[in-house]
């Protein structure tokens, strides 16, 4: 089984002198005019540079934030994104201001060798999200063929992503979409045990379709982040005044007990890094065993748990990582999320990272090039581990496997 079955590689199709027009993820953090973190345009390199190689006239096209006044437009626009486009292509980019105008159909005839079109902030038009057939019809009236390499918008149906491609017959994926695919079906179909599962981070109910769709494949779960107080309360542990989804207790109660019924391993904090105040600076101390006392919470996992957590890590054979383990932006209580950062460099198992503050703890920490993949995109990585079908892929999908 595999996601990618019935869709074409960008490998597969004929791009010499076509109008190629590739949507990517540039949804990349900006402070200031500055961009903070280019990791995304990094990934999505490999696929432009071959349409240029195999003579393609490439125009690329990015949304980049959620822009709704005037003024979210100047913070929002990709025009540092060409910038920096430039300096890793050493190219020329050629920028297109109007995303629904007109403008491509006349760059593309004098288009030369080294030049390539990249178009404003896709959601600067209002038909993007609204996935409209006049925006999807005006992309396809100078597109030849149609290349997805946006992972990270691949789960939501907007006019670039499922329109556009409607409409265009040759389509299919880049190099960074193949890879996640790739690399997330690993942890879907083609599992080697023991397959572990680390989940942190804000919500239980973020993860909870994800949890259920792997619960018979993940043989060890290990729990940190808030949704660990859920957890824990649900076995009536004291949390005092951790973060906790009380709505969601029975769920997490259930699924405790479904997980133990299937003989699998469920670990839970035994140990604890409390504040009474949730401040930069604020005076901690390590609890003991797993009870947190009246009037503090818990920001991090303890050193116990760290252990712990470390020696499962370091027997795996696949694993799986999404949330950090503590509040992580607040230094000291990044520890327990740096122990797990540490421990997935140093495992053997093929280690895959879902999740963007997971990944962003994993690149403080240095350890990027230690980790076999690290998703781009955080949502759509957890629908697609949700056995949800990503309407970005779909649209690709030719011949057979479309039922
Ligand atoms: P990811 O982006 O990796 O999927 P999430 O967005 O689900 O992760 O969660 C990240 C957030 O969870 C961080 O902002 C972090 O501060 C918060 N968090 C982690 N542990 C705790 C905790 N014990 N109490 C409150 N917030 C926490
Ligand atoms: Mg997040």
């Amino acid at each position: 089984m595999s996601g990618l079955e019935g869709i074409k590689k960008i490998t597969e199709l004929n791009l010499k002198d076509k109008r190629v027009f590739i949507r990517v993820d540039f949804n990349v953090p900006i402070e200031n005019g500055k961009i903070v973190d280019d990791f995304r345009i990094r990934a999505a390199l490999p696929t432009i540079k071959y349409a240029l190689e195999q003579e393609a006239k490439v125009i690329i096209a990015s949304h980049m934030g959620r822009p709704k006044t005037d003024e979210d437009k100047k913070n929002m626009s990709l025009e540092a994104v060409a910038e920096r486009l430039r300096e890793l292509l050493e190219c020329d980019v050629i920028f297109v201001h109007e995303p629904e105008g007109n403008a491509p159909k006349g760059l593309f005839p004098a288009l030369k060798r080294n030049q390539l079109l990249l178009l404003e902030n896709l959601r600067f038009s209002e038909g993007e999200e609204s996935n409209a057939h006049e925006m999807a019809s005006q992309l396809a009236s100078y597109t030849d063929i149609y290349i997805n390499d946006a992972f990270g918008a691949s789960h939501r149906a907007h006019a670039s992503i499922v329109g556009l491609p409607s409409i265009v017959k040759d389509k299919g994926i880049g190099f960074l979409i193949e890879k996640e695919i790739t690399m997330l079906d690993r942890v879907l179909y083609k599992t080697e045990s023991p397959f572990l599962a680390v989940l942190g981070g804000s919500k239980v109910s973020d993860k909870i379709g994800m949890i259920e769709n792997m619960l018979s494949r993940i043989d060890t779960f290990l729990i940190g982040g808030a949704m660990a107080y859920t957890f824990l309360s649900a076995k009536n542990t004291p949390i005092g005044n951790s973060r906790v989804e009380t709505a969601k207790l029975s769920l997490a109660k259930e699924l405790i007990e479904r997980i133990h019924g299937r003989d699998k391993k469920l670990l839970l904090p035994i140990d604890h890094v409390i504040v009474q105040d949730l401040k930069p600076g604020a005076e901690h101390k390590t609890t003991t065993n797993e009870i947190i006392p009246e009037g503090w919470m818990a920001v991090d996992i303890g050193p116990k748990t760290r252990q712990l957590y470390a020696n499962e890590i370091l027997r795996a054979a696949t694993l799986f990582w999404n949330g950090p383990m503590g509040v992580y932006e607040m230094k000291p209580f990044d520890q327990g999320t740096m122990a797990i950062a540490n421990a997935f460099a140093e495992t053997n198992g093929t280690s895959i990272i879902g999740g963007g503050d997971s990944a962003a703890a994993i690149k403080a920490a240095g350890l990027e090039d230690k980790m076999d993949h690290i998703s781009t995109g955080g949502g759509a990585s957890l629908e697609y581990l949700e056995g949800s079908k990503l309407p970005g892929l779909e649209v690709l999908r030719q011949g057979k496997a479309k039922s």
